[in-house]
C-alpha cells in the first residue's frame, strides 16, 4: 500500500509561520534578546508578491502566483531558494526565509536570509511553460535580487535548468553575464563543483559527528530516510557509501524498506526508470507515515514540514533525527523527542550544506575563479563540524536541545550584528 505523506495528524497544528517565530520567541528569551531587536527579528524585512502570466502550450494564458521574502540582511545580502509546489504559500515563504537567516548564522557565512516560492505544479508542467513561468517570475523579482543584494538557489522542485533561466533573464536585463545573481548553477554556468550533493553532504557530516558524540559505531547503523529528491536521494547514496545501511526510502508516492539494507544504486536507477522508488523489487511497501516509525537509529527527513507530531513523536525508534528538510518537527514534537533522549539535528543546522556551497559558488563567480571538488569539499567539512561543536557546545552548557543550541549560536550573530549596525535612522 502506498500514499502520500500524512498531513491529517497535523491540520490542527499551527502553521510554519506561527512555529517559526515560536522557535524565535523561546530562544529570544534564553538568551536574553531585547524587545527591540527581538521584535525586529520577528518580522520580515520585506515581502514581495507578485503575478505571473504565462503563456501556455495550448496558447492560453495562466496567472501563477509567486513570493519573495526577504526576512534579515545584517551580516550580507539575503540568501535562499526557490519552491516551486502547489501547496506553497506566503507563510511558508516567510518561515522558511526566517530559518534561512538562522542557517547562515549557524554556520557562519556572510548572509541573511531570503526564501522564494511559485503557488504552481511543477510536474504537470513542460519544460517550456516553467521556462516561461521561471523567466517571468525572475523579472517580476528582479527588482529585489542580485548578487549584492538577496541571491535565489534551487529548494523543492527547482533544479539547475531553473537557476540556468534565472541567471540568464537577469542578465539580458542588465546587458551583461551575471553568473553572481543566483546559485546551484549547472557547471557550465558557473556553478560549483559539489553543490548537487551539498545537502546530502553537510547532512552526512553532522550526522557522523553525532554519532562519534554519543559513542555509536557508524559501519552498519540503520537509516531510514524520507524523501528522495536532492537531499534525500545523495543523502541515501552517500550514507551507503560511508557505512550506513539503507534500511527504507521513500518519495511522495510511498515507500519501500527492507531490513537487510536496500541496494541504493539499483533503487537510484528504479527512481530514473519509473519516476518513484515504489515497486522497487525485493522490498516491502511502507507508507510515507510508517516510514518515520521504521526501526532505525537514524531518521532522516529529507521532504517537506511538519511530519513529526505530537501524535508520532513518541513512536519514532531512531537515535538521532537530521533534519535534511526544513522544518520537518512540530515544536510539541520537539520536546516529546527530547524528553526520550533522541537528538535532533535541527534543518538549521543539518541542512546548511546547501547554502554553504551555495556561498562557495557565489564566491568563485565574485572572483571569476572555480575551485577544484576537493576543496569544497574540504571547506564543507570544516564549515559543518566547527557548526556542529558550537551548537553541541551550547546544546551542553545551557542543558538544551540541539535546535536550541543552534538558535543560540545562529540568532546571537544575528543580533550582534543588529546591534553593531543599530537602528537607522
Ligand atoms: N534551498 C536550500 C535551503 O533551504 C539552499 C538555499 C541556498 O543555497 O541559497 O537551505
Amino acid at each position: 500500500m502506498t500514499t502520500s505523506i500524512d498531513r491529517s495528524a497535523v491540520q490542527a497544528a499551527d502553521n510554519v509561520w506561527t512555529m517559526a517565530q515560536q522557535q524565535l520567541d523561546d530562544v529570544a528569551a534564553v538568551v536574553g534578546l531585547s524587545d527591540g531587536i527581538h521584535g525586529f527579528l520577528r518580522e520580515p524585512k520585506r515581502v514581495l508578491e507578485v503575478s505571473i502570466p504565462t503563456h501556455m502550450d495550448d496558447g492560453s494564458h495562466r496567472n501563477f502566483k509567486g513570493f519573495r521574502v526577504q526576512h534579515n540582511v545584517s551580516r550580507g545580502p539575503s540568501k535562499g531558494g526557490v519552491r516551486y509546489h502547489p501547496d506553497v504559500t506566503l507563510d511558508e515563504v516567510k518561515a522558511l526565509a526566517m530559518w534561512m537567516t538562522w542557517k547562515c548564522a549557524v554556520v557562519n557565512i556572510p548572509f541573511g536570509g531570503a526564501k522564494g516560492g511559485v503557488i504552481c505544479d511543477p510536474k504537470s508542467m513542460s519544460m517550456q511553460e516553467l521556462e516561461n513561468m521561471t523567466r517571468r517570475f525572475t523579472t517580476e523579482i528582479s527588482i529585489v535580487i542580485g548578487p549584492e543584494k538577496d541571491i535565489p538557489a534551487p529548494d523543492v522542485y527547482t533544479t539547475p535548468q531553473i537557476m540556468a533561466w534565472i541567471m540568464d533573464t537577469f542578465s539580458m536585463q542588465h546587458g551583461y553575464s551575471i553568473p553572481g545573481v543566483v546559485t546551484g548553477k549547472p557547471i557550465s554556468l558557473g556553478g560549483s563543483l559539489g553543490r548537487d550533493k551539498a545537502t546530502a553532504r553537510g547532512c552526512l557530516f553532522v550526522v557522523d559527528e553525532a554519532m562519534q558524540a554519543l559513542g555509536e559505531p557508524i559501519d552498519g547503523a540503520r537509516v531510514a530516510i524520507q524523501g528522495f529528491g536532492n537531499a534525500g536521494m545523495y543523502a541515501a547514496e552517500l550514507m551507503s557509501e560511508r557505512g550506513y545501511t539503507i534500511v527504507a526510502v521513500s518519495d511522495s508516492r510511498g515507500g519501500i524498506a527492507n531490513d537487510k539494507g536496500l541496494d541504493v544504486r539499483r533503487v537510484v536507477a528504479h527512481k530514473e526508470e519509473t519516476g518513484s522508488v515504489v515497486g522497487f523489487g525485493g522490498a516491502d511497501a511502507v507508507t510515507n507515515k510508517e516510514l518515520l516509525e521504521y526501526d532505525c537509529d537514524v531518521l532522516v527527513p529529507a521532504a517537506l514540514e511538519k511530519v513529526i507530531t505530537r501524535e508520532n513523536a513518541s513512536r519514532i525508534q531512531a537515535k538521532i533525527v537530521a533534519e535534511a528538510a526544513n522544518g520537518p518537527t512540530l515544536p510539541e514534537a520537539d520536546a516529546i523527542l527530547h524528553e526520550r533522549g533522541i537528538m535532533v539535528l535541527p534543518d538549521i543546522l543539518a541542512n546548511a550544506g546547501g547554502v554553504t556551497v551555495s556561498y562557495f559558488e557565489w564566491v568563485q563567480n565574485l572572483q571569476e575563479t572555480s575551485w577544484e571538488e576537493n576543496e569544497v569539499q574540504d571547506r564543507l567539512h570544516r564549515k559543518m563540524t566547527r557548526a556542529f561543536n558550537e551548537t553541541y557546545a551550547q546544546a551542553k552548557r545551557l542543558k538544551v536541545d540541539m535546535r536550541m543550541g543552534a538558535y543560540v549560536v545562529g540568532v546571537n550573530r544575528v543580533a550582534e550584528a543588529t546591534k553593531l549596525r543599530g537602528f537607522y535612522p
